[in-house]
């Protein structure tokens, strides 16, 4: 199937269940919001598909395309066609975004093969231009001294360049200033299309104001409790989320 599929997802963390059986489809073309009170498993969730290793998954798969990625490493699962975007990047003192960004593509060759530079600026620097992007900005360091907001646009343009078949933007907390989500929406809404699938993992409704959802899904206590469309979201911002609380899940 076309799709990134979380299928019964069972989850734990020092012993206490953190996911409880999580499902969800994207199917390549949509963009799905998952939204939810803290300490639902958002982030969890994210780590988990991403290969973070603090977690035990207890039984369940990931499939991106139908292929298996669960237990796999996190540069094979990036390579697999999936993007993590976090809110709280990694600075990487002395390392320029250009190399580092050149250095995940290059790992992605086969052994011997190496990335044409005279390709890869033109490439860098077309994907800046859409982003309106200041070229000077590829010469910094990796985050280090960064605003919110470039910090942002520098994660899109990685994501922009390694060109995943699924992103999944985890934004719950980080508080995003006005300026950071422009960057964010606009790179989404600039790489939405037919071939590529995203998750957009936020607590607050205003991001959805840009980045339109295909659907939204409500987490609650390690599971979705709601799918709806956009509507939803409004819904939410008006209601809060006690009124989705499953019974004994203490809101
Ligand atoms: P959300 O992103 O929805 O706010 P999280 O996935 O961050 O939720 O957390 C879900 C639950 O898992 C919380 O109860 C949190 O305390 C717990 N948790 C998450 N990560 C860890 C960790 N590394 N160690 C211990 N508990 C964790
Ligand atoms: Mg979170």
């Amino acid at each position: 199937m076309n799709a990134l599929e979380i299928k019964n997802l069972n989850v734990s963390i020092d012993g206490t269940a953190i996911l409880k059986d999580f499902s969800l489809t994207i199917p390549k073309g949509e963009v799905h919001a998952l939204m939810g009170p803290n300490g639902t498993g958002k982030s969890t969730l994210a780590k988990v598909i991403a290969g973070h290793e603090d977690y035990t998954v207890d039984s369940g798969e990931v499939l991106i395309d139908g292929e298996n990625i669960l237990g796999k490493e996190p540069d094979e699962i990036s390579h697999a066609g999936l993007f993590l975007a976090f809110q709280y990047p990694l600075e990487v003192p002395g390392v320029s975004i250009a190399n580092f960004i050149r250095a995940a593509l290059q790992a992605r060759l086969p052994e011997g093969e190496d990335i044409n530079a005279v390709e890869y600026y033109k490439n860098l620097y077309a994907k800046m231009d859409a982003l309106q992007m200041d070229r000077k900005f590829t010469s910094r360091s990796l985050n280090e001294g960064f605003s919110g907001g470039e910090k942002k646009r520098c994660e899109i343009l990685q994501m922009s360049m390694l060109e995943p078949k699924y992103s999944i933007m985890d934004e719950t907390d980080s508080g995003l200033d006005i300026d950071a989500l422009r960057v964010v929406s606009e790179g989404v809404n600039l790489m939405r299309g037919p071939e590529r699938g995203f998750l957009v993992i936020t607590h607050y409704q205003r991001l959805l104001n840009y980045i339109v959802p295909d659907k939204v899904h409500v987490m609650y206590d390690g599971k979705i409790v709601e799918t709806g469309d956009k509507e939803l979201a409004l819904k939410l911002e008006e209601k809060g989320y006690e009124w989705l609380a499953p019974a004994g899940a203490g809101a």
